[in-house]
């Protein structure tokens, strides 16, 4: 395809990359918005590259032992579809060159994705782009060099011609590092170089989460080479001390975007007393339609028929997928109740199950049975414990609450097709976004969520879907949010469901009106030349 040469071209940072289940470069939802965000660029034609990092690894198989625990298995994936551009470029990481290969992943003729891979027999630390989010600050940084400052010298080793370079989260500052350092070569001086930098770069901001907000000190970067020929008071400058990633990101970006409206508030919030930073501006994320939206559901919803016979054929497959890995035989005459996360805690997966006294009513009169998914990060035993406990619990009652082991594309796909409620409880306003609800929606599958993320400007309680909790924040607002979540499926999703099928039926199609009209890929990409990349 022709590229467009009347807008700007576009290189897209991230830290990963979620395209297919089978190309196994993602851990959850940054990766999967990246992913979704290639696909609709090519779609409509846009000038844009994705610049990314292979990981012979990928993040995690994470299976379910028999006593009911989660273990990690080590898989190597050998990538056969990629295509070897011939390039190699050079990062110097604590005083070793290492040497990245660039690989393509051309499944989008307009919009290629090049993907580092230091997994060569000339470097010393083969395993650095092994391993998605995993191990020590040291070997952070060093995937952060790679990908920011070698993807930089890809690009130019590939002799492409880039307008804007779009960091999505703070992994990728490094990047704006290497422009500063090569316009200083070239003789600019550093406020000069930072001046042209900053015309170059935007920055999409991410969790409000504090931990999500990475932080190195100056000793480690600067030791590893992260200062790139730039010295502490220039990096300091840039990220503070400690080094904060999205600080610097704030920084070195012309205009910033919060994932969600909701999210700008929590960011600006947040960021108001860090100087020197750009404005921030809000551009809700989306889902790639064709990806995420059952075809027959899509053609249904064009010639008005009803959805709720295909969706009932979506529902048999997940319980098949449900039968076939846990042997548990579920009634797909009862409403069931999707929930798949990460296990961190703000996303509050217990508010369902903590509260048996509530919840084994609805279990014992076979009103509801519950699917959950989620992986926990490998070395995060808390998150680990969290998985446990839902296991213990899938034990206790098999005919009503099941677990599918390893969360990914594959099943979020199955799940938010299958389940007839999606819900999702995170502790308002620590959800910036949140896709899998739009997902859920575009299938028909209705939300019941807290007003945040997404949410709060999508729900229309009661006509696509359902809030509980009324958007309340305070300490209390677990018991507030739980007491609430109860009262909303016993007064008003279960009767529904039960007792008015053509509401039910309607308020599914209104979900998926509501999705394909302002949740997906397309509108975030047109938002993002029109508002972002202008
Ligand atoms: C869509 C998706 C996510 C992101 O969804 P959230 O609502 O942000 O949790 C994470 N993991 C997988 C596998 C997905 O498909």
């Amino acid at each position: 395809m022709e590229r467009n040469k009347l807008l700007p071209t576009v290189a897209y940072f991230c830290m990963e990359f979620g395209l297919h289940a089978d190309l196994p470069i993602y851990s959850g939802g940054l990766g999967i918005l990246a992913g979704d965000y290639l696909k609709a660029a090519h779609e409509e034609n846009l000038p844009v590259v994705g610049v990314g990092i292979l990981w012979r690894k990928g993040y995690t198989r994470q299976l379910i032992n028999e006593e009911g625990s989660p273990y990690d298995l080590e898989e190597r994936y050998s990538f056969d579809s990629l295509q070897d551009t011939g390039i190699k470029v050079q990062v110097e990481i604590g005083n070793q060159p290492v040497t990245c290969k660039v690989w393509l992943v051309d499944r989008f003729d307009n919009v290629p994705l090049y993907l580092l891979d230091a997994d060569l027999p000339e470097n010393k630390n083969p395993w650095l782009t092994h391993h998605l989010y995993r191990g020590d600050p040291t070997g952070r940084v060093s995937q952060e060099m790679i990908l920011g400052i070698g993807g930089i010298r890809a690009l130019r080793a590939l002799k492409l011609d880039i307008d804007i370079y779009h960091f999505n989260e703070g992994h990728a500052v490094l990047a704006g590092v290497e422009l500063i350092r090569e316009k200083m070569a070239q003789g600019a001086s550093f406020d000069e170089a930072l001046m042209e930098t900053k015309k170059e770069i935007v920055f999409t901001t991410h969790t409000p989460v504090p931990a999500g907000n990475e932080e190195h000190p100056h000793g480690l970067l600067c030791s590893l080479g992260a200062y790139n020929g730039l010295n502490y008071e220039q990096m300091q400058r840039l990220g503070g001390d400690p080094f904060n990633m999205t600080v610097a990101g704030l920084r070195l970006a012309r205009l910033t975007n919060a994932v969600s409206q909701l999210h700008r508030e929590t960011a600006k919030k947040m960021w108001h007393n860090v100087a020197s930073t750009s404005e921030i501006i809000g551009i809700t994320n989306g889902v790639h339609r064709k990806t995420w939206q059952d075809p027959e559901i899509h053609r249904a919803y064009l010639e008005q028929k009803s959805l709720r016979p295909i969706h009932q054929k979506n529902k048999e497959k997940l319980l098949e997928e449900i039968r076939r890995q846990t042997g548990c035989e579920l009634d797909p005459n009862v409403l069931l109740i999707g929930f798949a996360r990460r296990a961190a805690t703000y996303k509050r997966g217990d508010l369902i199950y903590n509260n048996r006294e509530r919840l084994l009513p609805f279990l014992a009169g076979k009103k509801l049975h519950l699917v959950f998914a989620g992986k926990a990060h490998p070395q995060d035993e808390a998150g680990k414990e969290t998985v446990r406990r839902i296991i213990a619990l899938t034990k206790e009652y098999p005919e009503s609450i099941v677990f599918l082991e390893n969360y990914n594309m594959r099943l979020g796909k199955l799940l938010t097709q299958g389940v007839d409620v999606w819900l999702n409880s995170p502790r308002r306003p620590m959800e910036a976004c949140g896709t899998s609800g739009m997902k859920a929606a575009m299938n028909g599958t209705l939300n019941l969520s807290t007003l945040d993320g997404w949410w709060a400007e999508g729900c229309r309680h009661g006509i696509n879907g359902w809030q509980f909790g009324e958007g309340y924040e305070g300490p209390d607002q677990d018991t507030v949010d739980q007491n609430a979540l109860f009262q909303v499926l016993e007064h008003q999703v279960l009767p529904v469901y039960y007792r008015q099928p053509d509401r039910w039926e309607g308020m599914m199609r209104y979900a998926v009106e509501n999705a394909v009209n302002h949740f997906t890929a397309r509108r975030m990409v047109r938002d993002y030349y029109e508002k972002l990349y202008r």
